[in-house]
């Protein structure tokens, strides 16, 4: 391979993962790049008029790893941390998931590197409108298919729909899957994720013979697949003893109580000023003792230095990475037998959503809800 453009410590991780399997798999070493590297990146410059009267420039990118099977699908995230070397780590796993659940298509990523929640609702509405119109050439129900992920939902998806159908001239509602259902999109699909972790956690406990009456679960990030996922085990029995988000982490070993911290979201948009009782520092959260540990927000968070303090018997990867190529060793070592459920598997809730319709049915001919 000449000179590589990605990089970053996410990128690294989904490599050294490839050659671990690779290895595995004794795959030749010419075929190795081929599989490995991203077919088509792109990158964007996206101005907008802020609020203030200042023009702004932002970098947007999106990366299809390959184009073999048909077209590509992944998320938009608006976050901070993005580069080209997250998005393409996050496009090549979204590959694997494909390929996992049996569905036709190759894995994109796409991103912006922005703190959404610093922008007012028209800044972040013609932000995702540029960012989608610079993308134009470049995706399409038979090319690739956008969908949420960190940072954007429902409405970050209406408003790609409606740049791209106005550049086309038609309603082209199978440009994005996880839109409004006013918009085309499918009943349950914003819930797909976090019930797929719920249910796989279920199966889990049955084979590890455990009671989900009995059982506790503490969830990092309570966003879209975090606070899913945390009523979903609730309704199945479970006692949440713990919960963060990029402002605050709250521990009660006795059960939170998720329609107060579901309220308290919805008006304030964070998790921070919930109760000044159970405050917790972050790291702690994730080395509590629990039956089931869910990380759902961001990548590396479960890394060398915490893997050997975890006290969980499962750990479901809710988020996209959440356990660098160091801890999953350790926690292979760790002869306690945590049982892992890999965010390939674990987080293709949305997918399994599609395959469980099956071939022939409305979602797969128009394309993607
Ligand atoms: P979201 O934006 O709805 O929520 C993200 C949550 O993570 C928020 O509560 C945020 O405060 C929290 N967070 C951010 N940084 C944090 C930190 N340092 N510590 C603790 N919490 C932090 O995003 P989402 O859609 O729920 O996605 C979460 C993860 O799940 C990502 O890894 C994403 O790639 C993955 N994922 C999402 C979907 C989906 O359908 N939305 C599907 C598959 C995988």
């Amino acid at each position: 391979m000449n000179r590589v453009i990605y990089g970053g410590p996410v990128f690294e991780m989904a490599r050294q993962q490839f050659e671990c399997v690779a290895n595995h798999l004794q795959i030749s070493e010419m075929d190795r790049d081929r599989l490995l590297y991203p077919k088509r990146a792109i990158a964007v410059s996206c101005p907008i008029h802020r609020d203030d009267g200042r023009t702004e420039v932002y970098q947007g990118y999106r990366v299809q790893h390959h184009l073999t099977l048909g077209p590509t699908k992944g998320g938009t995230r608006f976050a901070p941390s993005v580069d080209i070397g997250e998005v393409a780590a996050l496009a090549i796993w979204m590959s694997w998931k494909c390929a996992l659940a049996g569905l036709p298509y190759g894995g994109a990523k796409g991103g912006i590197p922005v703190d959404p929640h610093a922008l007012s609702s028209r800044e972040l509405e013609a932000l995702s409108r540029r960012y989608m119109q610079e993308m134009i050439p470049f995706v399409g129900p038979h090319t690739d298919v956008m969908a949420p992920d960190m940072g954007t939902n429902e409405q970050v998806m209406a408003w790609f729909m409606d740049t791209y159908s106005m550049y086309q001239g038609q309603t082209v509602n199978e440009i994005v899957t996880g839109k409004p259902i006013s918009a085309g999109g499918t009943l349950g699909r914003r819930e797909a994720t976090g019930r797929g972790v719920a249910y796989l956690i279920g199966r889990a406990l049955e084979h590890l013979g455990i009671e989900a009456g009995s059982a506790t679960a503490i969830i990092q990030g309570f966003g879209n697949v975090g606070s899913v996922t945390a009523y979903s085990l609730a309704e199945r029995g479970f006692k949440i003893i713990g919960v963060s988000d990029h402002t605050a982490a709250y521990y009660d070993p006795a059960g939170l109580d998720l329609v107060r911290l579901r309220r308290h979201v919805a008006e304030r948009g964070q998790l921070a000023g919930f109760s000044t009782q159970g405050l917790i520092e972050p790291s702690e959260l994730l080395v509590s003792t629990c039956d089931v540990l869910v990380p759902a927000a961001i990548e590396r968070v479960i890394t060398g230095e915490n893997a050997p303090m975890l006290k969980c018997r499962i750990l479901a990867e809710g988020a996209n990475g959440p356990t660098t190529p160091e801890a999953d060793a350790i926690l292979n070592q760790r002869g306690d037998e945590i049982f892992v459920l890999p965010d390939i598997l674990c987080n293709a809730g949305g997918h399994r959503q599609l395959f469980r319709m099956g071939p022939g049915s409305p979602a797969i001919i128009l394309g993607r809800s």
